[in-house]
């Protein structure tokens, strides 16, 4: 047997003593390339990215062996991946650059080289470097050269209005989310009632609350709750707005919106789905993205104009996908999560819905004990169908009766709670990237 062959050998015997090993995956894997086995080393990365789907440095491997196989294109999907994500390494940048590189789209290798460069000048490789033009002369500022651009491209447009609602509704209106609402008026609505409190104990006013969890369970409904709690304007900032920042207009609109946000305070300005705005990395190739980015997080921070009175909530599903950045002291510094309502929440919730409409002694407990897992919106959901059932029976009848107990859980028996899917991917960020304990409130609340 030859001495590759039993390196090889040797190495499956280990992995058959322990298959879960990703750092012993990798090592076989890169011997197998390492002598020309380049069909076998893509099944083996295949096999342990079905163990860990989501390790940066197995995924990287991948592409390397694809694109050592002439898999250019398969290649480029990988890493397109792994450099979209906003914990992408310096060296996922090198790898994205020689494949631009390869398919003769030099501007954009020298861009990615570039951000490699930047994120991490330790990744430097001299041969790229050479063949991009990109050399020696870097340090000089040149890396940085696209944002500089950027960032002086100042915004003297006319600021575009952003629309302010008052809404109506307040705490009361919203059904459970005791811990969101409690934090929410400690962080947010304390201070702008009592700022001489936090003044008397010299701790700055500010930051803003991020909120995360499973679709449909109340984040933008509370976000409009806490601005009619207190009088204040609300400015929703949805993902289309969010994505006209990223292709044009971008500074103007940003900027334009804390603007009117301030004009009008106490305002609630609210950012839905924010792991848009800081997490599409691998639109950044002209550096645009991570202008946003910046400009998001210097206003954010007040450096150019005091934020007093403007309160800053935002929500996402994905928080995996929101920038780091956006977690420091001063920006969204509290980090809550939103899970569905427990049994007296969604009870809540069903009377808050059903108040006003024609009912009979209904029984909201038993109701909310066969609903476990609903989100907020799906026990609306559970109401208005409720409500159309009711409707039709009594088009039919010609006499309109009242809600009853079973009418509701009739319905209730017919839908399914849509948050499951969210846990099956959170669980894994909660278990495999839990930095900081971000993710122990999910993994409480899967009893995990
Ligand atoms: P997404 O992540 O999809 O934006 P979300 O968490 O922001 O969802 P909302 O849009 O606030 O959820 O909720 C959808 C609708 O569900 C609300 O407009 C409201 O009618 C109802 N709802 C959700 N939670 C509650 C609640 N706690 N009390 C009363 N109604 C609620």
């Amino acid at each position: 047997m030859s001495a590759d062959q039993e390196a090889i050998n040797g190495l499956r015997e280990a992995l058959r003593v322990s298959p879960n090993n990703i750092p012993l995956r990798i090592h076989l894997a890169q011997t197998l390339a390492s002598f020309g086995h380049l069909e076998e080393s893509e099944t083996e990365y295949r096999e342990a990215l079905s163990i860990a789907p989501n390790d940066i440095n197995l995924k990287l491997g991948l592409a390397d062996v694809y694109s050592r196989q002439g898999k250019n294109s398969q290649a480029m999907v990988v890493v397109e991946d792994v450099c979209s994500k906003s914990d992408a390494p310096g060296k996922a940048f090198v790898s994205y650059a020689k494949l631009l590189l390869r398919e003769g789209d030099v501007s954009n290798a020298v861009a990615q080289y570039k951000l490699a460069l930047e994120k991490d000048p330790g990744v430097a490789d001299e041969e790229l470097g050479l063949q991009l033009g990109v050399g020696a002369g870097y340090e000089d500022g040149d890396v940085f050269e696209g944002r500089v651009r950027e960032s002086n491209r100042q915004t003297d447009d006319d600021s575009m209005p952003a629309e302010i609602e008052r809404p109506k509704i307040k705490f009361e209106d919203v059904g459970g989310m005791e811990t969101a609402k409690e934090e929410i008026g400690i962080k947010i609505l304390y201070p702008l009632k009592h700022p001489e409190m936090y003044e008397a104990y010299g701790k700055k006013v500010g930051g803003g609350i991020l909120m995360y969890g499973p679709p449909g369970c109340g984040k933008t409904y509370l976000a409009r709750a806490t601005a009619g709690e207190i009088g204040a304007g609300f400015i929703s900032v949805g993902i289309s707005d969010v994505l006209e920042m990223w292709t044009g207009s971008s500074e103007r609109n940003l900027s334009a919106l804390f603007e009117s946000a301030r004009a009008n305070a106490p305002c609630v300005l609210f950012f839905d789905e924010v792991d848009a705005l800081g997490g599409k990395r691998s639109d950044m190739q002209s550096g645009a993205g991570r202008h946003v980015i910046n400009q998001f997080l210097s206003e954010m921070d007040g450096v150019d104009k005091s934020n007093e009175g403007v309160l800053v909530l935002a929500a996402t599903n994905a928080p995996w996908h929101v920038d780091p950045a956006f977690r420091r002291p001063g920006r969204f510094d509290r980090v809550l999560f939103v899970p569905p309502p427990d049994e007296p929440g969604i009870a809540e919730i069903l009377r808050l819905h059903l108040k006003g409409k024609p009912q009979s002694s209904i029984d909201f407990q038993k109701i909310a004990k066969k609903l476990k897992g609903f989100s907020g919106a799906d026990v609306k959901a559970v109401v208005d169908q409720t409500i159309e059932l009711k409707l039709r029976d009594a088009m039919k009848t010609g006499v309109p009766k009242p809600i009853e107990t079973k009418d509701v859980v009739t319905v209730a028996k017919s839908l399914k709670p849509t948050t499951r899917e969210w846990f099956s991917t959170a669980k894994n960020y909660a278990v495999y990237s839990n930095q900081g304990g971000i993710y122990d409130d999910v993994l409480r609340y899967l009893n995990l």
